[in-house]
């Protein structure tokens, strides 16, 4: 687990150095969701926001960070949804009414396909 304050494991360039390297700069708007996001939207950019994850070199360090902070948004190849079930819920109570929301457009999506 990272500590924000512990320079022994921030690293030479600080506690975030690894958002040097992180593949997703520049695409803010596929990782964090816009005002008023529909739920069928949500499944699709999360999917493209994993793709950027899941090749991207600080993806542990990412995960780690975002579970620590309770983030939102997507973070390290994780929802929010995914960090809660992990053990890590935001620290909103949204999280339970999104839930609800992408399970149903999941499963709207696959019965489409
Ligand atoms: S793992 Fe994903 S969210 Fe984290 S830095 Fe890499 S691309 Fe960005």
């Amino acid at each position: 687990m990272i500590d924000m304050f512990d320079t022994e494991t921030a690293g030479p360039v600080g506690p975030t150095g690894w958002m040097d390297t992180a593949s997703c700069a520049g695409h803010s708007d596929l990782f964090f969701a816009p005002f008023a996001e529909r739920p069928e939207a949500r499944v699709r950019r999360e999917a493209s926001a994993r793709l950027i994850c899941v090749a991207c070199e600080s993806l542990s360090r990412c995960r780690e960070y975002a579970r620590t902070n309770r983030e939102l948004g997507y973070w390290g190849g994780e929802s929010e949804s995914e960090r809660a079930d992990a053990g890590f819920p935001p620290t909103t109570p949204i999280i339970g009414r999104k839930r609800v929301a992408e399970d149903r457009a999941r499963n709207a999506m696959a019965r489409t396909a």
